[in-house]
Formats: C-alpha cells, sequence, structure tokens
C-alpha cells in the first residue's frame, strides 16, 4: 500500500492537550479544501509515494521502541488532509499495531467511523472565517471518544468567536469532549480571546500553536 508523502519530521506537538510532548508527524500530501488561514499550502501537491512498511520502519528507528508514560514520544498523522487518502485507516491500524500512541488531525470533513477508535482524534470544526464550514459531516461527532478526543476551533475573528460558542452550546458538545479554542495566527489578539473566554466562563481550553512561538510561522518540518 503506498501513500504520497510530503514529510516526516519529529517535533514538538505544537497544540492541544499534548501540546509539549515530542512528537513524530507524518504529512501526507493533498487536502480538497482551501481554508483562508491555511499554513500548509506545500502540502497541496509536494510530496513523494513512499509504501506503508517503509513508513513503519522510518517510525521505528526514528522513535525507538514504544514507551509508556504521560509524556512519551507519540506518532501523529497529518496533512493536508490525510483522510483524503481512503487508505489511511489502515496506515493508522498499521502504526497503532507498533505500539505508539497514535494522533490524528483533521477537518472533519470526512467520515470518522473507519478510523480505528484507539486513535486520538483532533478534529477541527471549521468556522465560517475559514471558507470551509460547510465542509463539516455532523455525525463525525459521534464518533468522538470522551476523554479521549478533541474539537478544535480557530477562530479568525469575533464573529466566528461568537458562532463557535454558539455551536459548542447548542450541541453541549463541551460536556462530552475536550474543546479547544485557537486564535488564527496574525488575525486574531490571543490576550482578546483569553479575555472573552475567561468572561464568558467557558470551559473551553485556550490555546496557541506552541511550535511558532518557538520556530517561528513561517518554518516547516516543525
Ligand atoms: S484543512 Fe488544513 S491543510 Fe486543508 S486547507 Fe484547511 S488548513 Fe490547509
Amino acid at each position: 500500500m503506498t501513500f504520497k508523502v510530503n514529510e516526516v519530521f519529529h517535533s514538538i506537538q505544537g497544540e492541544g492537550a499534548r501540546a509539549g510532548r515530542p512528537c513524530l508527524f507524518i504529512r501526507l500530501t493533498g487536502c480538497p479544501l482551501r481554508c483562508t488561514y491555511c499554513d500548509t499550502a506545500y502540502a497541496f501537491h509536494e510530496g513523494v509515494m513512499r509504501e506503508q512498511g517503509d513508513l513503519l520502519a522510518e517510525v521505528r528507528r526514528r522513535l525507538g521502541p514504544p514507551r509508556t508514560g504521560p509524556c512519551a514520544p507519540f506518532v501523529e498523522l497529518t496533512g493536508g488532509e490525510p483522510l483524503a487518502h481512503p487508505d489511511a485507516p489502515v496506515l493508522l491500524r498499521g502504526l497503532l499495531d507498533l505500539g505508539y500512541e497514535v494522533a490524528l488531525e483533521t477537518a472533519g470533513s470526512h467520515d470518522l467511523t473507519l478510523v480505528p477508535r484507539e486513535v486520538v482524534k483532533i478534529v477541527d470544526r471549521k468556522t465560517p472565517g475559514s471558507g470551509e464550514s460547510h465542509r463539516w459531516l455532523e455525525s463525525n461527532l459521534e464518533c468522538l471518544v470522551p476523554g479521549q478526543d478533541e474539537l478544535k476551533f480557530v477562530l479568525c475573528d469575533a464573529e466566528d468567536y461568537d458562532w463557535a460558542r454558539a455551536w459548542c452550546a447548542e450541541r453541549r458538545i463541551w460536556d462530552r469532549v475536550e474543546v479547544l479554542f485557537s486564535p488564527a495566527w496574525g488575525r486574531v489578539d490571543p490576550a482578546w480571546l483569553a479575555g472573552q473566554v475567561l468572561a464568558d466562563g467557558l470551559p473551553v481550553r485556550f490555546q496557541l500553536q506552541l511550535h511558532k512561538l518557538i520556530w517561528g510561522a513561517e518554518a516547516r518540518g516543525v
């Protein structure tokens, strides 16, 4: 089985409940969305075809034997939109079988029912400001595992904030899974967003993209 791979890189997870942990990222090529703030447009087309076995061997070589513990290195499949590859669930199963914790970053635009339940799903609920909110598959909410998966909102402006707050409240989704509110880089003042979350008493995790603070917004392979 082959996949078009944009890059494989070892870095610090920049977002979500696992922010700060060492992580090996596999970035697959291709995405059918075109978010207004996309920072990985280079992954739309660039990449090389690789065999699944070759990819798994690289993961083992670079991460070493699987370890346990709250900050053990883990592996994340990202993109692009990794689920645009119909065989991505098979690759995720292969990574799990190596014994690592495995995460998946996805836009929530593709069916999650085929993704192994134990894969940590970090699902990006696209807002109106992204220009791609209509791509959302509402049935994916049923696939989110409480205490494991995360629902992320990248907010582009005050309208996005109001929309995301209302959307979550309508579904009481923050009673079931961890919700992340993140300012779109360079478009929303983080202090403003943090203040709004506190003033409204929202049960969400405010987050910044740690890797951009460390290495800058334009750096690749981090
Ligand atoms: S889903 Fe991700 S990779 Fe695709 S356009 Fe949006 S931000 Fe870029």
